[in-house]
């Protein structure tokens, strides 16, 4: 498992995000699940990206963080 976390701070203060997920795969839609009810009030505009983009988007701006089992 990793945590994977996300940072949206387009036109508004900082939010941050995070999950746990298995590979990146999964964490993207998790981070966009995550992100919906978010992005429905702060960023009307995402509705009009396809899922592709909305994925490359979160692909890329996600920090993933190995979390190690002892
Ligand atoms: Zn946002």
């Amino acid at each position: 498992m990793a945590k994977y976390s996300f940072d949206c701070d387009m036109d508004h203060d900082p939010m941050h995000f995070e999950v746990e997920a298995e590979d990146d795969d999964s964490a993207v839609k998790k981070l966009i699940e995550e992100l919906g009810p978010h992005s429905e009030e702060h960023h009307p505009d995402m509705k009009d990206m396809s899922q592709e983009d909305l994925e490359k988007m979160v692909r890329e701006g996600m920090h993933k963080e190995e979390v190690t089992a002892v």
